[in-house]
């Protein structure tokens, strides 16, 4: 075992370069790998963070929203290259979650992808709301 690099603002974006963010991510970071109808095709891996952990750095007006179903989630995607590097998402709509595949390569942060059985949302999803809490109410 070794140390866990420490949690810092790490960036990444969309294929093209249009569109990049940075999100607060801690060395180790745990993401899902979702089944539902929409991440099975674009194969989104989610590292799902707060609010306050997150933030557009560029291309703001290059997104466009899709929404389907319910209406909550927000896939955002780039209009020049298709890519959803990050979106709100329909477990945590008071927060972001983060395509681990779309951060820059960085040699201190440790993925581990378990899977999210999101065929069978509603019986699933609260597994997930604490994940968007901020850092002082998860402290409580
Ligand atoms: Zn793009």
């Amino acid at each position: 075992m070794h140390e866990a690099a420490d949690t810092r603002w790490r960036a990444g974006g969309c294929h093209c370069g249009a569109v990049r963010f940075e999100a607060e991510l801690p060395g180790r970071a745990l993401a899902q790998s979702c089944n539902c109808s929409m991440c099975e095709k674009t194969g989104f891996v989610h590292l799902i963070v707060p609010e306050s952990r997150f933030r557009i750095t560029q291309g703001q007006d290059q997104l466009t929203d899709y929404t389907f179903n319910t209406g909550v989630a927000h896939h955002l995607f780039c209009r020049v290259c298709g890519v959803k590097s990050f979106y709100r998402p329909r477990s945590n709509p008071d927060g972001w979650s983060v395509n681990a595949r779309c951060l820059d390569a960085a040699d201190d942060l440790e993925i581990t992808i378990e899977p999210f059985d999101g065929r069978n949302w509603e019986a699933n999803a609260v597994s997930l709301a604490h994940l968007s809490r901020e850092p002082q109410e998860t402290d409580a």
